[in-house]
């Protein structure tokens, strides 16, 4: 094993994989994945439903089915791998500290580094439920780890939090196990989840949405026995006298991913507030020369699709950097959101970076329906595209061709959702 890379990617997930095999096709000589788990795949080894691959292989395909072309293409490479390796530290110069149950403490050096180290899930605790501690409470992404990968089953009665759409298919999951899903509360006036899941796994199993909903007290002693869910108002404040007392054992709560990113943070890279990732140049590259973000470290993504292409362009320009450095910053625009969008990634462009043109990625912040994505820069619109139906649990993406960047004045643009002229 070397201790100099041209690429170190942190993160075997699909986008570390598509990273790593993209900054290999483009030049990097010397290319080298960590990942902590003893598998490579990330989430993608949980989710043994299908969905996944219908953009990037025009096949549906299982989240292990998906991983496993990235991971043999991998495995014929001469692309370095080292499993069950944790990365502890990264400092600005690219030294990458790591720790390896055979190898010791590793310190270890590149030209490019390129952040892929996903996202958690938020807890209980980070949403405050009230009422007693007992057993039976699970993020759905552990529950889903528990029932598809060690084969053990969560409870038979069932509430979810959320409808999200890792929710959303635990809803399903738990249904085709014999479990009694009781329902999924949403706190917001719409899911957040992808249509097709709504329709898949909850219409298709007869398992009920109670939308503006939420949990305001688990009860039991050492197991959960009952939940209170009660109906909220427009400021998700409950609503007295709409309380139901539901008996179950069970409670899975799906409220929401946080990009994994004390690495990034300890490192001094500028974290968006309102990804909760690292702020990224047109390919990827974070606020530190030479190191990348991408994936649902960098955003929450919708569909891994989305991940793998976003990683293949981060890995091109970590290779293309750690030959020829970053594109120059002479200028750079900055991309602020207007009304209902509530993030933009890219943050930042450099218009000296863009060959073609840049793809920009967002959400909207609330449902929308016949409007078009805005872009103006000062007082003029530069783009217009319209769009049927928006919602906040979907990834929209526009692409800025090279030659609109060229209209752009004071060097900002906003993205915001009009009205249909
Ligand atoms: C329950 C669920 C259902 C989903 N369903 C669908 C679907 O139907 N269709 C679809 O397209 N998408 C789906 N997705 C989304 C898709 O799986 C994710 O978008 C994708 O896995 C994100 O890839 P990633 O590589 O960014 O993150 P991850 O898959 O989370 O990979 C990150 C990797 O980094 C490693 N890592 C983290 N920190 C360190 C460190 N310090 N050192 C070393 N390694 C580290 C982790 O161990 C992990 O392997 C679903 C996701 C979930 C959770």
């Amino acid at each position: 094993m070397k201790q100099q890379y041209d690429v170190i990617v942190v993160g075997g997930g699909p986008a570390g994989l598509a990273a790593a095999l993209s900054a290999r096709k483009n030049g990097a000589q010397d290319v080298l994945l960590l990942e902590r788990q003893a598998d490579l795949g990330g989430i993608l080894n949980q989710c043994i439903h299908n969905g996944f691959g219908l953009h990037h292989f025009k096949q549906e395909l299982t989240g292990p089915e998906y991983a496993e072309r990235f991971i043999d293409e991998l495995k014929a490479s001469d692309i370095d791998v080292l499993t069950g390796t944790m990365v502890l530290e990264m400092d600005a110069e690219r030294t990458i500290y790591a720790i390896n149950p055979k190898l010791g403490y590793l310190q270890l050096k590149a030209k490019s580094v390129v952040l892929a180290m996903g996202c958690r899930e938020r807890t209980r605790g980070a949403i405050g439920i009230p009422g007693s501690r007992p057993a039976g409470v699970f993020t759905a992404g552990a529950a889903q780890l528990y029932m598809n990968l060690e084969g053990v089953r969560v409870g038979s009665r069932v509430v979810i939090l959320g409808s999200g759409d890792i929710g959303l298919i635990m809803a399903r999951r738990l249904t085709l196990e014999g479990a009694k899903v009781l329902g999924v509360y949403e706190v917001m006036p719409y899911s957040g989840g992808l249509n097709r899941n709504i329709v898949q796994c909850l219409n298709d199993y007869g398992i009920p949405l109670h939308l503006s909903h939420t949990i305001t007290d688990i009860r039991g002693d050492k197991r959960v026995e009952q939940v209170v869910v009660q109906k909220v108002d427009e400021k998700r404040m409950p609503i007295p006298g709409t309380e139901q007392v539901l008996d179950c054992d069970t409670v899975l709560l799906s409220v929401g991913l946080i990009p994994e990113n004390e690495l990034s943070r300890q490192a001094g890279m500028q974290i968006d507030p309102r990804t909760s990732g690292p702020v990224v140049y047109e390919n990827m590259e974070t606020s530190l020369p030479g190191v990348f973000a991408c994936g649902n470290v960098a955003h929450v993504h919708d569909l891994v699709d989305f991940v793998s292409a976003e990683s293949e362009r981060a890995g091109k320009a970590a290779a293309l950097c750690s030959q020829s450095g970053s594109p120059s910053q002479d200028s750079i625009i900055e991309l602020k959101n207007g009304f209902g969008v509530g993030y933009t990634v890219p943050q930042k462009i450099r218009p000296q970076g863009v060959e073609k043109s840049a793809e920009v990625f967002f959400r909207v912040n609330q449902i929308f329906h016949k409007v078009q994505i805005q872009v103006t820069s000062g007082d003029e619109r530069i783009a217009l595209y319209p769009r049927e139906h928006m919602a906040p649990g979907e990834m929209e993406k526009i692409v800025l061709p090279a030659k609109l960047l060229e209209k752009v004045r004071d060097g900002v643009i906003t993205v915001s959702i009009g009205k249909e002229a």
